[in-house]
This record gives C-alpha cells, structure tokens and sequence, in this order.
C-alpha cells in the first residue's frame, strides 16, 4: 500500500530558515529578566529634558514671568507626592485587598511574581471594579508599593478566565516594581519630559517592553492570553491569533502606524506581540520590526 506523505506544516510568517533564532540575554523566560536597551538612555535624557525644563522656569521666575506652568513645574515635588499619595489612599478605602481569603488566586500571583524577581517585600494588591475595561497599573507611595488589577481581569467568583493570562499580567505589574518604574524619583524625574511630545511616551514604550520581560519570567505561556485579552477583550480573547497579530507588526506599514507608536505610552500591540514572539531581540521603540 502507498504510503501518504505527511502534510508540511505551513510556511512561517515572516520566513525563517531552521530554527527560531536563540533568546538575547534576559530574553529568555529563564534567568533575571532584562530592562529594555534604551530604558537607560531614554531615561537619562528625560531627566536632562526634565531639568531644562526646571532651568527654563526659575530663569522665568527670576525675571518676574510667572505663568501657571512655570507655577506647576516649580510645584511638581509636591504635586507629585500628593497625587502618588491621593492614589494609593483611593486603592486602600475603595479596593479589594488581595490576600490569602481574597481574591487568592491574584495574592498567590502577586508572591510568586515577587519571589521570581527576589524582591524583600510582596507589593500589596488590589481588585478594583473594571466596569467592562481591561486593565492594570502598578506605582507606589512613600515605601510602599503597590499593584492595582481591574475586576473585568477576574471572572465570577475570583477565577481568571485565563490564569495564564493574568499571571503574565501580574508578573508585568510586579516587573514595573521589580525594575524601579514606580519610584517618587523617577516619576519626578520624568514630570518635565512627559509634557514633551516623543520623550516622556518612548520612555514609557522602552519600560513597557522591560515589564513584559518580566511578565514573559513569570509565566511564559501567559504572553498570547495577554495580547488576546488587551485586543479584544475578556470574553472573545480565545479567537485572537497571536501569531497573526505579530506578523502584522511587519505588514501595517507607513508614516499614521508610526506616528500612532510613536505617541502612545504602550508599544502597539502588534509590536507588543511581535516582541514577545522574537526573543533574539528587544522591542522595537521607533521603527516597526
Ligand atoms: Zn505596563
């Protein structure tokens, strides 16, 4: 009898010859994590950016203009502490504190993510009503740090529809923490450059793609759930294919994709998506991969 030759798998998008290409050090979902390549360098240059800013006002103030941003600029250490402070009071009267008899399955998450990044101390964590939204935040307040994950991420009765997901989401979180994202300094060290365009949001892109290293260390095979949930959504993520929305990384050309990247305080999804599926290399900040 004949044999019938084996289907060949379908072509890879975009074409690899052999195997996919070895992760880059801190790639991986194995070992520390790695801060994104330009993290450092764009941070530095929002703490130059931030302080010309500074210059510019007391040069201002000292020749009698005061204006209302010279004003805020000038304020911004006290500004900042207040808004850092009036946040984690809001989390601390209105959330649900994550512990071992609330929401466990996020508490158990929030320590794991911790002991994988060797962090002295768990963040505290809170449920907050999503109201259909999907999303999470980690910052901090004096020494505590926190990470506050919206309602719509749980299901009924504090089960997530895709644990993998949120663990990857919570790992994210934890990542911002564990990489010095939510710190009073840095937040006032970047006050002056987010009010300029490209600045402040590529540094907030370059720590994005830091943050989902360490989601990918926490749990690797949480990475599609994760860009299926952002894209489409708690109940329809399952029919999202991540693959193909990281090949679109390469295919959605021109000067508007660019430019909707290049303003936005996350990496387009389908850069998120093409950077967790490449390990060989880090998130592309500017330029589509
Ligand atoms: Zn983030």
């Amino acid at each position: 009898m004949e044999q019938i030759p084996p289907l060949a798998p379908p072509p890879a998008f975009p074409p690899t010859a052999g195997t996919p290409p070895m992760p880059a050090p801190g790639l991986s979902p194995w070992g520390p994590p790695a801060l994104h390549r330009l993290e450092i360098p764009l941070l530095v240059l929002a703490i130059l950016v931030t302080a010309l800013t500074y210059l510019v006002a007391i040069s201002l103030l000292a020749t009698g203009r005061l204006s209302t941003w010279v004003g805020i600029l000038l304020l911004a250490p006290l500004l900042v502490y207040l808004a850092r402070g009036r946040m984690y009071a809001a989390q601390r009267v209105n959330g649900v504190k994550m512990s071992p008899t609330q929401f466990p399955d996020g508490y158990r998450l929030l320590v794991e993510a911790a002991a994988r990044f060797g962090m002295a101390e768990v963040p505290d964590g809170y449920v907050v009503l999503g109201n259909g939204q999907i999303n999470a935040f980690a910052s901090g307040h004096g020494f505590r740090r926190y990470v506050v994950v919206y309602s719509d991420l749980f299901e009924v009765g504090g089960l997530a529809r895709d644990p993998d997901a949120l663990a990857f989401i919570v790992g994210h979180e934890v990542g911002h923490i564990a990489a010095g994202h939510t710190s009073y300094w840095r937040q006032l060290g970047m006050f002056g450059a987010n009010y300029i365009p490209v600045i402040g949001s590529s540094l907030s892109r370059a720590q994005e793609y830091t943050a989902d290293n360490h989601g990918l260390c926490t749990r690797p095979a949480g990475a599609a759930g994760a860009i299926g949930v952002l894209a489409a959504g708690k109940y329809l993520m399952g029919l999202v294919s991540f693959d193909a929305m990281a090949d679109r990384a390469v295919t959605e050309r021109g000067f508007f994709p660019w430019l909707v990247n290049v303003l936005a305080s996350h990496p387009v999804l389908t850069w998120r998506a093409a950077a967790l599926r490449d390990r060989s290399r880090h998130g592309r900040i500017f330029f589509r991969p």
